[in-house]
């Protein structure tokens, strides 16, 4: 093996905590769409694209482009939260062709450049805006890990590793939690409608209309809007998590646009530049934004090169329907081909569930199953990775510019992991 594609450095001197490179352990050195190169040449097709920060894939030109010039005509890469040509040009763009056809009345508010960051700005504002300290979360929940959002998170996993309690969060079911036909939202306002049940009146519920993490959970169009009833009538603050679902993923710029509701309070980042780049936000209606200048700071709340990239991805991809469309198509042939691997293996007893270019194949006769797919597609080239509490869903997140022919390429290499693993 070529030096360059030695992982003898990462084992000496990288924490133990690192974790994706064991799922995939070469030494990855380029990439342009929903293809990587590694450092000895070989190439993998992209099902995974940096857990949808990739939506528009690797490298892709427009922003590389845009990217260059900016950084050439030394365009402000630091201003902490100034004003800057580059966040006021994204500002507009993403006020004209996101929030305006949405009818959206909400305030940007830019976080440090992580998701959690995101997060935790949501959370403290809610309690912040409400007076009360109590939040709802639901089962199989991912909100991030610093400790506001990882309190919020369902998987032991994570949680073991807070070394604190993690309070002030209810944890209720999510849809479909308890079995279908059961409608999890009986036991919220059950509990919110008598005082008996020893649920403090929270100041905020934050979902995700698709679970990413927590193994491809899709909520239902009627509970969310029911949810939205629920919180709306009792003056409870409704936060959208977006992070993995939001830019397109799902075939909508959000998720919860399925459902034609308005959240209090949005949570965007991941797939937001475009580029890969950190960037972040919570959207936030007006009468919530009660922060006092300077409240919640962060010396990088303000990424010009993502802005720069975020802004050249709404004008290419979301000025007409002709992405959402493209998407959809290739919605359809995912769900077809992974319902096709499910009714050829009946005695897996696999469920297909998903949105847009979001799915699992959900494995949970077998729950080490999909963790031993995943290893198989990744030496036959093919980055796929799982999602739930046990690992037991292999997740399907391409990027949305995935051509047809990778699609259907990568799904031909699943099926010949799953027949090679159950051989
Ligand atoms: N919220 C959701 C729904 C996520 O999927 C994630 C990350 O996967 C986060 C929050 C946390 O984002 P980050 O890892 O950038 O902190």
């Amino acid at each position: 093996m070529s030096d360059a594609a030695n992982l003898d450095t990462f084992d000496r001197r990288e924490s133990e905590v690192r974790g994706y490179i064991r799922s995939f352990p070469v030494v990855f050195d380029s990439a342009r769409g929903s293809t990587l190169i590694a450092a000895d040449g070989r190439e993998f097709l992209d099902f995974f694209a940096g857990a949808g920060v990739l939506n528009y894939g690797h490298n892709n030109p427009l922003f590389t482009r845009a990217l260059i010039e900016y950084l050439e005509r030394d365009g402000i890469i630091h201003g902490l939260d100034m004003a800057t040509s580059a966040k006021k040009a994204f500002i507009e763009t993403f006020e004209r062709l996101v929030l305006a056809p949405r009818g959206l009345d909400h305030k940007l508010q830019f976080t440090g450049p992580t998701g959690a960051n995101a997060v935790e700005a949501a959370l403290k504002v809610a309690r912040l805006a409400t007076g009360r300290s109590n939040v709802v979360a639901f089962t199989n929940a991912f909100h991030g890990l610093s400790l506001g959002g990882l309190a919020a998170t369902g998987n032991s996993h994570y949680r073991e590793a807070a070394g604190i309690s993690l309070d002030n969060v209810t944890r209720l079911p999510y849809d479909g939690y308890l079995g279908e036909g059961i409608d999890t939202l009986d036991l919220f306002r059950r509990m919110l409608d008598d005082s008996g049940s020893g649920l403090d009146l929270p100041a905020a519920v934050i979902v995700e209309a698709v679970q990413g993490e927590g193994g491809i959970n899709v909520a239902s169009v009627e509970w969310l809007q029911r949810l939205r009833e629920i919180t709306e009538a009792r003056g409870i603050l409704l936060i959208l998590d977006e992070i993995q679902s939001g830019i397109g993923r799902t075939g909508k710029f959000f998720a919860f646009e399925h459902a034609g509701i308005v959240p209090d309070l949005i949570t965007v980042s991941k797939s937001i530049s475009g580029s890969g780049l950190p960037m972040s936000l919570v959207l936030l209606r007006p009468e919530v934004d009660v922060w006092k200048p300077g409240a919640h700071t962060g010396t990088f709340r303000g990424n010009n090169l993502a802005f720069v990239s975020a802004r050249v991805a709404l004008e290419e991809y979301w000025a007409d329907s002709a992405f959402t469309d493209a998407v959809n198509a290739k919605s359809e042939l995912l769900r077809t081909e992974l319902q096709a691997i499910a009714d050829a293996n009946p005695e897996r007893g696999f469920v297909v569930r998903g949105r847009g270019l979001m799915y699992g194949l959900a494995c949970d006769a077998d729950p080490t199953l999909a963790g031993r797919v995943s290893a198989e597609a990744f030496r036959r080239g093919l980055v796929i990775e799982t999602s739930g509490a046990f690992d037991q869903v292999l997740k399907f997140l391409p990027a949305l510019t995935i051509s047809e022919e990778a699609l259907t390429r990568g799904l031909q290499i699943v099926r010949e992991s799953l027949a090679a693993v159950a051989a």
